[in-house]
Order: structure tokens, then sequence, then C-alpha cells
């Protein structure tokens, strides 16, 4: 084992900060009630999840009302696509997405294709950004909903979301605009309302609150259909019992950081700038998707010529840094990734694709670190590989 552990796995999850740590303690112990039983334990935990309603709204510039809780971004995706599409049905058929979503939205409207709904996969440019224009293009009277994510998870691609949530209303003001937000919230300032965004996914685990919350923005007005049924719950959008210690956990998360948002990312911005600066003058390097300010602060997606993912993967492991091959937060089977087939990437850079991505618990000496790392093991590594 390595001495040293650099976590550069970040948009596969985050370490919890130990603050949110000690309070989902607390709530644990010693605040353990059901938010719907109506004596004090309950009505204590029901302040809790105020309280976290509040702080939300405050982030997102909309109402407490505006503001539902589920167990991960994968179950707000699946409200969003299938209640949406439920809700509005009678409105049309026809729904707009991209081809470099998440699992959570593409499996999501592979099953709304069986039960009749039409998609639409708008293709990406060769960074990864939807044009608002083909948007634009394909929307229609009969388009009930659009999702889109806010940035993407395998290459960092921030979508050009108020533009295209404009474009969308600007051809039909009853389309509603889905944003998958699980990378983005907690890295942008994302705005629902100015924005012309209906419904918004975001998650815990990504922002250093716990696996097991998440979060689902649904506008004033906007019609979706419950997908679970049992207590009636959150005005019976999702029953079931209330996630008190992760809901609260996750609101204090995000509370820390739209404190001091643009701090921390001038310091993730100044991490990955360092870091690509080291690693492309290494031979064969080649980055994926833009840099700088036009991609996401916490994304680096890394292309390497004759050196497979998974065998660079498991080398820098042994060096104690732990990275992703091309998108790894679905699942464990080999997947070939979609959305370095729709930036174009060829074909023999599929299978050698690494993600590193970083959260404000890294440092330079992180990033220094793993630059020497590969500078020592990619020549090693050419030379055993055999393709
Ligand atoms: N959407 C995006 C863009 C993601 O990156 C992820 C997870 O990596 C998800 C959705 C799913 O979120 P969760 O793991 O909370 O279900």
């Amino acid at each position: 084992m390595a001495d040293r552990e650099v976590y550069l796995d970040n948009s596969a999850t985050t370490r919890v900060f130990p603050e949110v740590v000690k309070l989902m303690d607390r709530i644990y112990l010693e605040e353990y009630g059901n938010p719907s039983s109506l004596h004090h334990k309950g009505v204590e935990a029901e302040n809790r999840i105020r309280e976290a309603k509040q702080i939300f709204a405050d982030i997102l510039k909309c109402s407490t009302r505006n503001i539902y809780f589920t167990s991960c971004g994968t179950e707000s995706d699946n409200i969003a696509l299938i209640g949406g599409a439920l809700a509005n049905r009678r409105e049309g058929k026809h729904i707009i997405t991209t081809r470099i979503e998440h699992p959570a939205i593409l499996e999501t409207t592979k099953f709304l294709k069986e039960q009749g709904f039409e998609i639409t996969y708008l293709p990406v440019d060769a960074n990864g950004r939807v044009r608002v224009a083909d948007v634009e293009a394909e929307v229609r009277p009969d388009t009930i909903l659009v999702s889109i994510m806010h940035t993407n998870n395998e290459i960092g691609a921030l979508e050009p979301i108020a533009q295209i949530g404009e474009a969308i209303k600007r051809r039909n003001p009853k389309t509603l605009f889905h944003v998958d937000a699980v990378q983005g919230f907690g890295k942008a300032y994302i705005y629902p309302k100015r924005m012309h965004i209906d419904l918004l996914s975001a998650s815990g685990h990504k922002i250093h609150a716990p696996k097991g919350v998440g979060l689902l923005y649904i506008g004033d007005g906007v019609k979706v259909r419950n997908i679970l049924f049992g207590g009636g719950q959150q005005n019976g959008m999702r029953s079931g019992t209330e996630n008190v210690a992760g809901i609260a956990g996750m609101a204090l998360a995000a509370k820390m950081i739209y404190a001091d948002l643009d701090a921390e990312l001038d310091k993730l911005y100044r991490l990955k700038e360092l870091f690509l600066r080291e690693v492309t003058a290494i031979e064969g390097v080649h980055v994926n998707g833009l840099t700088g300010r036009e991609s996401a602060p916490h994304v680096i997606s890394l292309s390497i010529e004759g050196v497979r993912a998974e065998v660079l993967l498991h080398a820098l492991e042994d060096k104690g840094i732990y990275v992703s091959a091309g998108s790894a937060c679905s699942s464990n089977r080999p997947h070939i990734s979609d959305t370095l087939v729709a930036i174009g990437t060829p074909k023999e850079f599929l299978d050698s694709t690494i993600r590193f991505s970083t959260s404000v618990m890294n440092t330079e000496e992180d990033m220094r670190y793993t630059a020497e790392a590969l500078k020592e093991l990619l020549p090693m590594l050419r030379k055993y590989t055999r393709y």
C-alpha cells in the first residue's frame, strides 16, 4: 500500500464533510423522530426538513414549496421524466434529450419509448456541447419534455442551460425543461426560474453529503405524476418516510459550499490548470473537451495513447491515487461510453480514457503527485501494453 492517498474520483462520490457527519450523528442519536409523528420528536424532525428546504430555496432562489427530497439523483431523474411524461401525455408524446446523458436519463427514456413516447436524441459537438439551434429546431407543438444535463459527468462539458431554456420556451411555452444537475449543483450558480428550468435533479453524495439522499426541484404549476404510492408524504409527490439525517446533512453541505462558492471554484480551476499544464507536456496525452472556465471545475478527462485505462487505473491505485476509467459511476460492467462516442473520440481511445475528478478537499500537492506518477508510469506501461 502507498503511504499517500489521493482521491481523484469525486465525480463518482465524495468524502462527507466532518460537520455533516456530526450533524447527522446528532439526528440519528437524539432527533430520531418520524417527521409525520404528531409529538415533539416528530415536530423536531419536521423542523429539520423545513430548515433544509429553506437552505435549498435560498440557494436556488425559489420557494420551499418547489423542493422535494428523494433517495438519489437517479430517483429525481426518474420522477422528473416518468412523472413529467405521464402527467402531460395528453399534450403530446415527444421528448427530447441528448446522447451524452447519464444512464439515469438514457435508461429512463428507453423505458418511456417502450411506453409509446417518441424520443429525440440530440447530438453534441466535439467538446460535448449541445447546440442551442439544434434544440430549437427539434421542439414541436407536441414536445412535452426536454431533458439536458447541466454538467457532463465524463468530460465535464458545461451545457448552455439558460440559452437552451429560453429557446425551448420561445418555441413552445408548454414544453417542460428538466436539468440533471447532479454534477453541476455545488459547482455553479443555478437559478431555475431565471433559466426557464421546470425540473432539476441534484444528489447529496456528489457534494460531501451522504449517499441515499437527492433533491428534485419542481417549478410552480408544473404537472408531475407521482410514481411512488404510499403514505402521501411530501404532498403525495414522494411517499416514504423522509431520510431526515440525510436531508439535513445534504442541506448543511450545500450551505457550506455556497457560502464560499467563488473561492472554491477559483481553487478547483487552479488545481485543474496546474494538473493540465503538467500532464499535457507528456507525449501522447490528449485532453477531452474544453478547458478553463468553459469547462467544469472538477472534471478532467484524458485519453492516453497506447495505455489501457484499466491498467493505468490500477497502476495509479498502487500509488494511492484513485481515479475512474471513462465513466464509472453507473456500474462495474464494461461499458462503451456514450459521451466519448458522441464527441467523436477515435476508437483506439475509447478504452484509453481516464477521468480525474477533484473536490475542495484536494490540494496542489495532490495534483503534482498525480502528474509525477503519470510521468513515471506511462512510458513503463506503454512498453508492456500489447494491443
Ligand atoms: N446524473 C449524473 C450526471 C451523474 O453523474 C450521476 C451519478 O454519477 C447521476 C445522475 C446519478 O446520481 P445518483 O448516484 O445520486 O443516483
